[in-house]
């Protein structure tokens, strides 16, 4: 395990975020653990400091000044506007149409080649950051880097811009067919915030 994961795991164990038991996740894998950051972006004092970290770790991936953080709602909201406040920068999210595509909307602009940089709490496959990435970049703006509290892909996934992690994790995860909790007839949870 990345050796910076585990004071942000006490963290996790502290804030009650850190889940055991059968999840569906996002990407559609099972998998036995759950890290829940909305339970540690509850506390206001966190998520300010995590934005802290990420933003320095943001700063060792580019030189260039920075002008705009976008992240995916809803995981990305919170820690991303936390990053935007320690680089001084604008703040966008980006949610997704009834079709499921990724999408700037409320009125958020970018201007051409404005410098952003994309924001998730955790990154799984990588697909919500890339879809954050080419939705800047189709706008106009150039996304330098991404950066997430969490990598649970143990560093594999690929966002289309060089990418940080507070935490670098291999957390186990299986296809439902393959699942060994499924096997076992535990009944699997949708932990995230879109339904199952
Ligand atoms: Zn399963």
């Amino acid at each position: 395990m990345d050796p910076q994961a585990e004071p942000l795991l006490e963290l996790f164990r502290t804030t009650g975020a850190y889940l055991r038991g059968h999840f569906r996740l996002t990407s559609g894998l099972h998998s036995p653990e759950y890290l829940q950051c909305a339970l540690v972006l509850q506390y206001p004092d966190h998520a300010e400091k995590l934005g802290r970290l990420l933003a320095e770790s943001i700063r060792g991936l580019t030189s260039e000044p920075v002008a705009l953080v976008a992240s995916p709602a809803l995981g990305g909201v919170i820690i991303g506007h936390e990053v935007a406040r320690a680089l001084g920068t604008r703040f966008v999210f980006t949610e997704r149409d009834t079709s499921g595509k990724m999408t700037l909307r409320r009125g958020f602009t970018v201007t051409p080649g404005e410098p952003a940089v994309v924001i998730e709490d955790v990154v799984t496959t990588g697909g919500s950051t890339r879809d954050v990435v080419e939705v800047l970049r189709a706008a106009g703006a150039r996304a330098l880097a991404a950066g997430s509290i969490i990598d649970r892909s143990g560093g594999q996934a690929e966002v289309g811009a060089p990418r940080t992690a507070l935490a670098t994790l291999r957390v186990s995860s299986y296809e439902p067919a393959n699942c060994p909790l499924c096997a076992q007839g535990i009944p699997v949870v949708k932990p995230g915030s879109r339904p199952a």
